[in-house]
């Protein structure tokens, strides 16, 4: 299926494997499905964790990856040497800004603390209508189960909308979810 509206895809994930080998294979399986159909994978720039599993997996289908990193965090997270290009920023804060201008859409695979920001950072632009671009979730084994039940739980609450919970979408299979997000790119 050819994703026109979807060129590039910015990925949100853990900066750590995490604790199930499935957690890798899933990160690899969407990195390799991305590069399949052509779309470039925008992510933070490390060779770690699931970050590095979909990078690899990209690249190793023939896909575009382009990084974006501060440069304080290069040694930390350890800055892959085989993207396709690479964006060095100053701050956190420009990172985030960067990888979402460069993207026609969002997907947080399983991550930690730094991707649940990075999400949420997606998710609240979207809410108050800065961008209107598509957000989703690789639901690995029902990884973001406890997370869609804190937005319900917010909705039910009056806190949020039950227009803003839908502004993100969770499958567990990348081509499904590629086909919901390529609708939403559509219609908005
Ligand atoms: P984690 O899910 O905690 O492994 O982090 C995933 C990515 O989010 C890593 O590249 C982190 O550098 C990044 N990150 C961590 N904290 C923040 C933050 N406060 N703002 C933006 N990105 C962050």
């Amino acid at each position: 299926m050819a994703h026109d509206v979807l060129r590039s895809i910015c990925v949100f994930c853990g900066s750590r494997p995490g604790a199930d080998p499935a957690f890798t294979a899933a990160a690899a399986g969407f990195g390799r499905v991305i590069a399949e159909r052509g779309i470039t994978l925008v992510y933070g720039g490390a060779r770690v964790g699931l970050m590095g599993s979909v990078a690899d997996a990209a690249l190793a289908a023939g896909g575009r990856v382009v990084g974006v990193i501060p440069r304080a965090l290069v040694s930390k997270e350890v800055l892959h040497d085989g993207l396709s290009e690479l964006f060095l920023t100053e701050t956190m804060a420009q990172r985030k800004e960067q990888m979402m201008a460069l993207s026609d859409a969002f997907v947080a695979l399983p991550g930690g603390f730094g991707t649940y920001d990075e999400l949420f950072e997606a998710l609240t632009l979207a809410q108050i209508g800065i961008h209107d671009k598509p957000n989703g979730l690789l639901d690995v084994g029902g990884f973001f189960r406890p997370l869609l039940a804190l937005l319900r739980h917010a909705v039910e609450h009056g806190f949020a909308g039950e227009s803003d919970a839908r502004l993100v979408v969770a499958e567990e299979a990348p081509e499904r979810l590629l086909a919901a997000l390529a609708e939403r790119a559509r219609r908005s």
